[in-house]
């Protein structure tokens, strides 16, 4: 890829190699990447902690008209899933996007999916 990569980019890559993480400082404050510093309180000791191999679905929404570069997809369900101490924002894959087979507290996987010159970060219910 010709564009510079970022902190984002790593923590992606991570998680499409299913070795997904938060961050952690020595208060015990959980984060995602990227941070160099806590959000919480400052510290500077950031930790890496695996993220668990399952989230939670704590809100949905169905995505009608979404950044030009996804029209085709449209409508698809986004949700923000818990995996222990932190939230992941992403696409609900495998579900009826009208449906109601999308609640809250459906257990969910994190996957990453890839396009021409996007990825993105996706769920498939457990
Ligand atoms: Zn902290």
């Amino acid at each position: 890829m010709s564009e510079p990569r970022t902190a984002f980019d790593s923590f992606v890559d991570a998680l499409a190699a299913g070795e997904g993480y938060f961050l952690e400082c020595s208060n015990g404050h959980a984060s995602l990447p990227p941070r160099h510093v806590c959000p919480d309180c400052g510290d500077a000791s950031l930790e890496r902690r695996s993220l668990p191999e399952r989230g939670e679905v704590e809100s949905h929404t169905i995505i009608r008209v979404p950044a030009p570069q996804f029209e085709a997809d449209a409508p698809y369900p986004l949700a923000i899933a818990s995996f222990g101490p932190v939230r992941l924002t992403g696409r609900l894959e495998n579900v009826d996007p009208d449906g109601g087979d999308v609640e809250v507290g459906l257990p969910v996987a994190v996957d990453v999916r890839e396009t021409d010159d996007h990825r993105f970060v996706v769920f498939t219910p457990q």
